[in-house]
């Protein structure tokens, strides 16, 4: 099959920069948490129709799907997520975030694109815009999904919402997060590039009474701290030094006074791992301690612990990953190009499609990091000692990355990605079967 070429793909899309930049600005300026969507969706499916997208609205709750069919040939599915975190933006970019929004607990919270997911939905919008552009260079059918709520795990929701029976079926699945990495790098691997990820309640029961009189009390807020410290030996202690996992308590809530012992006290826990024995040896070694930590402090009543969400470890398809890396390469540059060493420890639904599907996916990472932080450090550096602490990464206040290039970056990588899977105006014998 001869696949459309990436520069005829590329051709126009500088023109469309100065719009993306506006778009890119006002998502930011716009967050919305996980499912509240909203504004969101509806800037979306207003760019798509005018572009000349068939739209769909509302799938697994604030989810757009655009379809754009071109004649015969392939079906690709491109991904973008759209939510934003609860965190106070304190980047103090023109553009930064003032919104504030109830969550699903019934609290207020300030609301930030602190993961970039507003930077995945400029570049897919940009994408979007360029192909509907440019029909006569391709052939194909191209599925856009800006799926809600990554952050809670969204991706199930819209296959729940009968994505697979509603739109065309894809080939491939295509999707890509801004990371902290220098503008103008890409990143993946073949096999897992995400890691698992598994986010957990636990309430502590013990028995409140006056803070002077502690013997006639079971202190949950003790109890708390003492399993916090012994979860910190899990991966130091019952994980092998060549394997990976990260066990953190991301929240504790306890009492309301200093001179009141609480009933109960609340920790979210979460985990990640890149292998199942893995996962399942670390989410054991939680359980264990957390009930022998109550069991050691004379709980009355066993710990809840309650699930909250599970993502599984991303895995890129190995031949799909070497057509994507190399498309990639010639459009921005082998140098540019770097492959992963081992999986990174964030993780993602984004999975969720393809294994629904049954076909391969693909997921890279683009930076969006001012080079000049980077001055000192080479690209590979990165890939072996890690992003230095002075850098904010994805989920900090301080998270932003530079508009441009990684706007540019991230379309051209879009397009890049789906460029091989697109046939060619004039290639009759276009053949999905040979990719
Ligand atoms: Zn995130
Ligand atoms: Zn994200």
């Amino acid at each position: 099959m001869t696949a459309t070429s990436v520069t005829s793909l590329l051709s126009g899309f500088p023109d469309q920069m100065p719009g993306l930049l506006a778009l890119y600005e006002d998502l930011h300026a716009h967050p919305e948490l996980s499912f509240q969507e909203f504004r969101t969706a509806s800037v979306v499916a207003d760019r798509l129709r005018k572009q000349g997208w068939k739209v769909t609205e509302s799938v697994g709750g604030t989810g757009v799907v655009g379809v754009l069919v071109n004649g015969e040939g392939p079906v690709v599915l491109l991904r973008a997520d759209m939510d934003g975190l609860p965190v106070k933006e304190r980047t103090g970019l023109p553009y930064a975030s003032h919104e504030t929004a109830v969550d699903g607990e019934g609290n207020e919270v300030p609301v930030m694109h602190a993961c970039g997911h507003d930077m995945h939905v400029t570049c897919l919008l940009g994408a979007t815009g360029r192909l509907a552009a440019a029909r006569a260079e391709w052939r194909g059918t191209v599925v856009a999904v800006f799926q809600p709520a990554e952050e809670i795990g969204g991706a199930p929701t819209m296959i729940k919402d009968g994505f697979l029976e509603r739109f065309p079926r894809p080939d491939v699945c295509l999707g890509q997060h801004v990371s902290p990495a220098p503008v103008g790098f890409v990143g993946t691997r073949p096999g897992p590039v995400m890691a698992a990820s598994d986010s957990l309640r636990v309430r502590l029961f013990g028995r409140g009474g006056h803070g002077s009189a502690p013997e006639t009390t079971i202190d949950p807020i003790v109890m708390a701290a003492a399993v916090i410290m012994r979860l910190q030996t899990v991966v130091s202690r019952e994980v092998g030094a060549a394997q990976t996992a990260v066990v953190t308590v991301g929240s504790l809530h306890a009492g309301t006074k200093e001179n009141i012992i609480p009933d109960t006290a609340d920790l979210r826990i979460n985990v990640r791992s890149t292998t199942p024995a893995v996962r399942n040896r670390v989410l054991a070694a939680v359980e264990r301690i957390v009930r022998a930590e109550a069991a050691a402090s004379g709980a009355l009543k066993d710990p809840e612990i309650t699930g909250l969400n599970s993502f599984p470890v991303t895995v890129n398809d190995d031949r799909a990953t070497g057509t994507v890396l190399v498309a990639i390469a010639e459009a921005l540059g082998e140098e540019r190009v770097l492959t992963l060493p081992q999986p990174l420890t964030g993780s993602e639904d984004f999975g969720a499609f393809g294994t629904a599907l049954g076909v391969p996916s693909v997921f890279w990472h683009f930076g969006g990091a001012d080079p000049a932080l980077f001055q000192h450090i080479a690209p590979e550096a990165l890939l072996t000692d890690g992003l230095p602490e002075t850098i904010p990464a994805n989920h900090s206040p301080h998270f932003a990355p530079v508009p441009e290039p990684t706007i540019r970056t991230g379309v051209t990588a879009l397009l890049a990605a789906a460029a091989p899977w697109l046939c060619t105006e004039a290639d009759h014998a276009c053949d999905r079967q040979e990719m």
